[in-house]
């Protein structure tokens, strides 16, 4: 028997959760005030996603990178990789907030956008 901890990041109660399993399988789940807890505990254990930030490379900006983002969850799994796709990413000033910057990253259905303009160099 394994004990995780999580804290719920669904309200800004920000309650202790506690999920116990045995070799995969779901026992107890302890400290959730609601649901919403009890799913985010069981999604943190079977598979966590995380929005992916970073910054990728712009030629002829205005500044070297640009801000980017996963424009949904991703799994936790898979954001190194996505990281380093993102590494060797590059972008042409003028980019617009919202752009995107890497379509279906990884093969995910995800795309990765700019979250800022960034102005072309005079
Ligand atoms: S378990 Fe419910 S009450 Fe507690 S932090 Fe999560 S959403 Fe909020």
């Amino acid at each position: 028997m394994k004990t995780h901890h999580f804290t719920c990041i669904k309200c800004p109660l920000s309650c202790q959760i506690e999920l116990i399993e045995d070799n995969g399988t779901v026992l107890e789940i302890r400290g959730c005030t609601c649901n919403q807890g009890e799913q985010y505990a069981l999604d943190e254990f079977s598979n966590p996603l995380r929005i992916v930030t970073t910054t990728v490379r712009v030629t002829e900006g205005i500044l070297p990178v640009v801000p980017v983002r996963s424009q949904a969850p991703l799994p936790k799994s898979l954001i190194a990789d996505c990281v380093s796709v993102l590494n060797t990413t590059e972008v042409e000033a003028p980019v617009t907030c919202g752009q995107i910057v890497c379509s279906n990253i990884l093969d995910t259905g995800i795309d990765v956008v700019a979250s800022r303009d960034l102005e072309r160099r005079h």
